[in-house]
């Protein structure tokens, strides 16, 4: 037999260049492997015909048989279609099509018998079925259950002919002529112990389930493999470099930290803040590099945990970086450790875009020197001239707008790598973040500093604005800001921003008596730090923003956010703004203004905001509801791996328990040498140079 992996799918009979070339465009197969690993996304039972006066509006895809009576064209425009009125003599319903008319016409025979398939809908008071397969009863194959695989196919495939159902038939060909049982992926103990079908027969039964039992298991040893593999790299990956990299040990808890924490602290620690700090204590003291992930909502006091870890890595001789996503946040953050180490004889410096070349060079030399102890910055601090002394500690906060790369970059700044802190203000689910952050321990502040009013939110139709703007004078009366944020979104970037001119005029018209600032995402930098100086300052009472104030910044005396298009915005995203208020301790409260007219999932998110102040609560809903794809960073964070068939928002169990099975294979296994574990490490080592870029996830 050929090697599936190697064998190019133009020499398939059945194939050959022309499809190839658009299978190897639109769906990057290449091999006749890639080809078998094209898995259908759907099934339909098409083993069940249906009666016409069965049928109603409610059903998923159905059969019908019988014949077209006649073809009728209706309305103008866009409105334009064509009708086939369709009996079996049970009843009637219509076929239609919005396109394709002349195709249709000339195609189908009225009087014929055909085999309809499409999913039945009411409209007008008839059933309809638009754009339904037409097939001749004998024309159509159906597997021996009927159960019908269906491919994801592009339009540019469609235009070629290689449509699913051609698709279908070219796996059946291409699996037909592997003669062979294909390899087996797993050891022999795993398919035994864990009662999985063999690869083959999953391979075969994926595509053409005999029954919807052996789909199921099918689903299930694929699903597992996939979900088994990807931790199996990580843990893997993580036991190396355990094995490989010492870390700095930061022993004591030294006069830094005990001074900050007697005489500069301004509060007491909350509960969840203290239990932090000890485990990266922990963490930093064994000898180990850490790698932690540290999630909190956001005002949840994660900069204290963050400084508090640094001046552990000052009290042990170590300098101590804090990156932050923006200009903004990094000056603020300068500033605010600034204050809290008031007294203190540390050197802390600002590193950013916009610092000077005179005044770069002196925090440069204080680096290398060791003089200078902390440093604050943006992307600036990864920059090659940047030298440090002795670097053990580096925090990064909201990572997800940081490439993997960069982290990466963090590395070669020492002979040992740092220890690593990220802080995001994104709540990840478990399951997720066991995934996407691997091997990153994760600590978590569940518990908001005491005092705070959780925020009212309410979500409100934009034919009520009179009465919100009432609401929001009288806030500005009491001396409160406001922030309004409009939607900018890259796709419809131009009508965004004119938009948000529009509303600037708006609202600076609504209320005369105050000072309205802007700030959008297109602006210099100057320009906008200028515009939110005036809001930070307090010149200016209302801010007309984009999502550029998403992240980080600290105006305690804003009460109000109002955010327009609400329904534009994915959970995650409307979280974070939120926390842009209550962030004093007055009354905050959260308006999310969208249209009447609301489909049901966007109205279904909007309940769940008004509901819970929960960030986690949050991020879950927003996972099921929209899955991992569309979630808030996990594009930015680079999950470095697509999921063929498993799909993480709804396998988080079996995700959770294949990661039990893959530690105890690595501790079990920890130099990677049973020969019963071969299959294992040689499949990892395989699938490492192919799709997936370990190094990157951790
Ligand atoms: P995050 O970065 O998690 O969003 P911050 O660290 O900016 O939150 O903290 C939000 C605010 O809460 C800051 O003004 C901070 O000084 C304050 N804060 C932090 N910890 C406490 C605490 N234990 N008690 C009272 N206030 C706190
Ligand atoms: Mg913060």
């Amino acid at each position: 037999m050929f090697d599936l992996a190697t064998r190019d799918i133009k020499y398939i009979s059945g194939i050959g260049p022309q499809k190839a070339d658009i299978l190897n465009k639109e769906l990057k197969i290449y091999s006749v492997l890639d080809f078998i690993y094209y898995f259908p996304y759907k099934y339909v039972d098409r083993s069940r015909i249906y009666y016409v006066h069965e049928i109603d509006g409610n059903m998923p895809f159905i059969q019908l048989k019988g014949k077209i009576l006649g073809f009728e064209t209706l309305g103008e425009g866009r409105q334009r279609r064509l009708v086939g009125h369709f009996s079996d003599g049970t009843g009637v319903v219509d076929l239609v099509w919005f396109q394709g008319i002349k195709y249709v016409t000339s195609r189908y025979k009225v009087n014929e018998e055909y085999i309809v398939f499409g999913k039945p809908t009411l409209f007008g008071g008839r059933i309809n079925v638009a754009h339904p397969d037409l097939d001749k009863p004998d024309e159509l194959k159906l597997t021996s259950k009927g159960l019908q695989p269906y491919y994801i196919t592009t339009d540019k495939m469609k235009r070629s002919y290689l449509s699913s159902p051609a698709m279908a038939k070219m796996m059946a060909n291409v699996l037909q002529q592997i003669t062979e049982p294909l390899q087996e992926t797993l050891p022999e103990w795993m398919i035994k112990e864990y009662s999985l079908m063999s690869l083959n027969e999953a391979i075969r039964n994926i595509h053409f389930p005999s029954d919807s039992e052996s789909l199921r298991r099918a689903q299930y040893r694929l699903k597992f493999e996939e979900l088994f593999y990807i931790q199996l790299g990580i843990l893997r990956y993580a036991k190396d470099r355990q094995q490989r990299y010492r870390g700095f040990a930061f022993e004591k808890v030294g006069d830094i930290f005990n001074t900050f924490y007697t005489q500069n602290l301004p509060f007491a620690l909350t509960n969840a803040q203290k239990r932090v700090l000890k485990e990266i204590r922990q963490d930093v003291g064994c000898g180990r590099q850490m790698n932690r992930l540290l999630q909190g909502d956001v005002g949840s006091g994660k900069t204290l945990v963050a400084l508090m870890s640094m001046l552990i890595a000052l009290d042990n001789g170590y300098q101590a970086c804090l990156m932050a996503p923006t200009e903004i946040l990094a000056n603020q953050h300068y500033e605010t450790i600034k204050q809290l180490l008031t007294g203190m004889n540390i050197r802390v410096e600002l590193l950013t875009g916009s610092i000077t070349k005179k005044k770069r060079e002196p925090i440069l030399t204080g680096l290398v020197t060791g003089d200078v102890h902390i440093l604050i910055g943006t992307h600036a601090v990864i920059e090659e001239t940047v030298q440090f002394s002795s670097l053990g500690l580096v925090v990064i906060d909201e990572q997800h707008r940081f490439g993997v790369a960069q982290r990466a970059r963090l590395w070669h700044k020492n002979v040992y790598p740092p220890h690593v802190l990220v802080m995001t203000a994104t709540p990840i689910p478990r399951t997720l973040a066991m995934t996407l952050y691997g091997d990153l321990e994760v600590s978590i502040i569940d518990e908001l500093p005491p005092g705070r009013k959780p925020i009212a939110t309410v979500h409100q139709f934009d034919n009520r604005r009179d009465s919100l703007y009432q609401s929001v004078k009288k806030q500005l009366a009491e001396g409160r800001q406001v922030y309004i944020v409009f939607p900018l979104i890259k796709e419809s970037e131009k009508i965004d921003l004119k938009n948000l001119e529009e509303g600037y005029y708006h609202i600076c018209e609504e209320f005369p008596d105050y000072s309205v600032c802007k700030v959008h995402g297109k602006m210099k930098p100057a320009e906008k730090d200028e515009q939110m100086q005036l809001f930070v300052t307090g010149q200016a009472q209302i801010m007309v923003a984009t999502t550029v104030i998403e992240v980080g910044v600290n105006v305690p005396n804003a009460s109000v956010m109002i955010i327009e298009n609400a329904e534009r915005f994915g959970l995650s995203q409307l979280h974070q703004l939120r926390g842009r208020v209550g962030r004093g301790a007055d009354q905050s409260y959260c308006i999310l203004v969208t249209s009447y007219k609301l489909a049901e999932d966007t109205r279904k998110r909007l309940e769940i905001m008004v509901r819970t102040n929960d960030g986690f609560e949050i991020a879950e809903a927003d996972l099921k509801l929209r899955g991992p794809g569309d979630l808030e960073g996990t594009q930015q964070s680079g999950v470095a791996f697509d999921l063929k068939i498993a799909d993480i928002a709804r396998d988080g169990q079996l995700l959770q328990y294949v990661r039990g099975i893959a530690q105890a294979v690595v501790d079990g296994d920890p130099t990677a040498s049973l020969p019963q574990n071969d299959i294992l490490w040689q499949r990892l080592r395989a699938l490492r140079k192919s799709n997936v870029n370990w190094a990157s996830i951790s």
